[in-house]
């Protein structure tokens, strides 16, 4: 069993109401990788970075079992870069700035160990670089699963059209639901996403939980309320972390299994948003995670006789 990731390995600068980090390490790819390496020991990563990227991080990256044979370095390249503020309710923010760098031209290769990988996440990242991570593969993975954003709807809406038909489940948030469906009913969203290809939608509301359908069902998570968010950035990459980590340690794509892999993914993102950038993640013990399913269970159990 192995799980292959392909996403953004990035420098970020951060604004929240609670302070500001410059140049932090975060990308798409790094956080979905760390969130699942919680669960599944062979991960590995297909991306770029620059030389400016730090040694510190590759080895933080190697010390969790992820493998970066995938990880192109361009020698003199400057990393992918991304700046952001958050408004005061931190479930919106705005992008202040996004710089492709080494990204632009990013030709990504599937290192030979992970071309039969069973499971193949694709996180935020351009829609043709995308496609040509699947179009490598040399079986269909059992579940591909795709997380994008508004950036990508706005400048490429065709490619990101074609790999959205290409995938099982699609995660996005709920403003891009509704940009890339055109509907302002998240039902009605889910039903136009779900026809252009995927089997599943996954709609990410931030502290307000996230909802998993496919065509006959919806079910829904809620988020942990917690009392304290230092900084959401890498909170969608890290639930889809560990949801596909979660399916691939447990090798079942049932829907009641996908149900509790977004239960582990909203675990993985209340932990994440505790510290700023990529910290949390790097920390969490076995039963912390434990504790923290069981304030899921708790949060949701109620007595009805119907
Ligand atoms: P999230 O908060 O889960 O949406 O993810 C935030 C991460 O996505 C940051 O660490 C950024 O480096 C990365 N990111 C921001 N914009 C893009 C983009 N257009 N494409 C790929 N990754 C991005």
């Amino acid at each position: 069993m192995s799980l292959l990731v392909v996403g953004t390995v990035a420098f970020d600068s951060i604004h929240t109401p609670f302070g500001k980090v410059e140049k932090t390490v975060g990308g798409a790819a790094t956080y979905i990788a760390l969130s699942a390496s919680f669960f599944t020991k062979n991960t590995g990563i297909v991306s770029v970075v620059g030389e400016d990227f730090p040694e510190t991080t590759l080895h933080k990256l190697k010390k969790q079992n992820i493998n970066i044979d995938g990880l192109q370095i361009i020698k003199g390249g400057k990393s992918f870069y991304w700046s952001g503020k958050y408004h005061e309710d931190l479930n919106n923010r705005d992008t202040l700035v996004t710089e492709l760098n080494v990204l632009a031209d990013f030709n990504p290769v599937v290192p030979k160990q992970y071309l039969d990988a069973d499971f193949l996440m694709l996180g935020n990242l351009t829609p043709a670089v995308q496609q040509s991570v699947i179009n490598q593969m040399s079986k269909r993975p059992k579940l591909i699963v795709l997380d994008t954003m508004n950036f990508w709807m706005e400048s490429m809406p065709q490619e990101l059209a074609k790999t959205i038909s290409m995938v099982d489940v699609l995660t996005v948030n709920d403003a891009e639901a509704r940009q890339l469906s055109g509907e302002y009913s998240l039902v009605k969203a889910a039903k136009k996403i779900l026809k252009m290809g995927p089997k599943y939608l996954i709609i990410k509301k931030g502290e307000h939980g996230a909802l998993l359908f496919d065509n006959k069902q919806v079910f829904f998570a809620p988020a942990i309320p917690l009392e304290e968010v230092f900084d959401p950035t890498g909170a969608g990459d890290s639930f889809a972390g560990g949801f596909i980590g979660y399916l691939d340690k447990t090798k079942d794509i049932s829907f009641d299994n996908m149900k509790r892999a977004v239960i582990f993914g909203s675990a993985a993102a209340s932990f994440c948003v505790e510290k700023f950038g990529i910290d949390r993640l790097l920390e969490i013990s076995d039963d912390e995670m434990h504790d923290r399913i069981k304030e899921f269970i708790n949060l949701v159990q109620f007595d009805i006789q119907l």
